[in-house]
């Protein structure tokens, strides 16, 4: 655990922020990581003061970014979370996980994002822009309403093999409609992208195991499947 100042807060929309970290040494991470976040508090329910957030930010960027989801029955750990001001501190653990680019350039990527599950995926996209970097990437990304949508200016440089799908749309959204479907997804899909694509699956738990469990099923081997869970949502 090293020690880290907090700069500046994003608010993405109206549940979700973003808590932009200056750490006290630079940490080392690859574009897609977790890391765990430290908040010791008093009165503090038994949800503890720990809790894993994946990195938003790129390794491009100077500052380390988490984005997490805020609401008025928020555990007290997000309560503690959301009143730090600019210039406190917090404890930050070790970069960890395996949603991360492969090392072949030429491997198709299908990211599938629930929620916020798309933070993985700001990261990522965020750093092959910085870095130039061309891949054969697809993007399904769900949110509840066209409101949830964040990143919408990152997305855009994606925008030909981005779908965006909501499930509870407003009259005037004219995207997809509906929850992510995995048949849809697949029967989308190119040859190479079935047979060699390489699957990253985040959001809610109950979400990402579904996922992997359909993906799985239709033939999709597993070492093929990246899937980070969000538990406790
Ligand atoms: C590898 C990994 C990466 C992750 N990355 C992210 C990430 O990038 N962003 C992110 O937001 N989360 C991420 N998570 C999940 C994160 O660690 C938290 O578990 C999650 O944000 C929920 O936080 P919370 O427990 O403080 O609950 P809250 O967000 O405060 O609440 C979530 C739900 O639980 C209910 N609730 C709140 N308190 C209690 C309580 N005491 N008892 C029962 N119910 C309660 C709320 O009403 C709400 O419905 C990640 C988890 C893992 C394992």
């Amino acid at each position: 655990m090293q020690q880290a100042t907090l700069v500046r807060t994003e608010q993405l929309n109206k549940n979700t922020t973003s808590f932009w970290l200056k750490p006290d040494e630079p940490i080392n991470y690859l574009a897609g990581q977790f890391i765990t976040i430290h908040i010791p508090h008093s009165s503090m329910d038994d949800r503890g003061d720990k809790r894993w957030f994946t990195l938003s930010s790129s390794p491009t960027e100077s500052l380390l970014c988490f984005t997490t989801k805020l609401s008025n029955q928020s555990s007290s750990f997000k309560r503690q979370l959301q009143s730090l001001q600019p210039g406190d501190t917090l404890q930050v653990g070790q970069p960890m996980g395996d949603f991360v680019l492969p090392k072949s350039t030429q491997t198709p990527l299908i990211y599938i994002a629930a929620g916020i599950g798309i933070a993985p995926v700001r990261s990522i996209l965020t750093y092959l822009k910085d870095r130039g970097e061309q891949r054969d990437i697809c993007l399904h990304y769900g949110v509840r309403h066209e409101v949830d949508i964040c990143y919408q200016d990152i997305l855009s440089n994606w925008a030909d093999t981005t779908t965006i799908w909501v499930s509870q749309p407003g009259a005037d959204w004219t995207g997809k409609k509906g929850k992510i479907s995995i048949d849809v997804i697949l029967q989308n899909l190119s040859k190479a992208q079935r047979d060699n694509g390489w699957f990253f699956v985040a959001g809610p738990e109950q979400f990402t195991e579904a996922s992997y469990r359909q993906l799985e099923e239709s033939g999709i081997p597993d070492h093929h499947i990246i899937g980070d869970y969000y538990h406790g949502y």
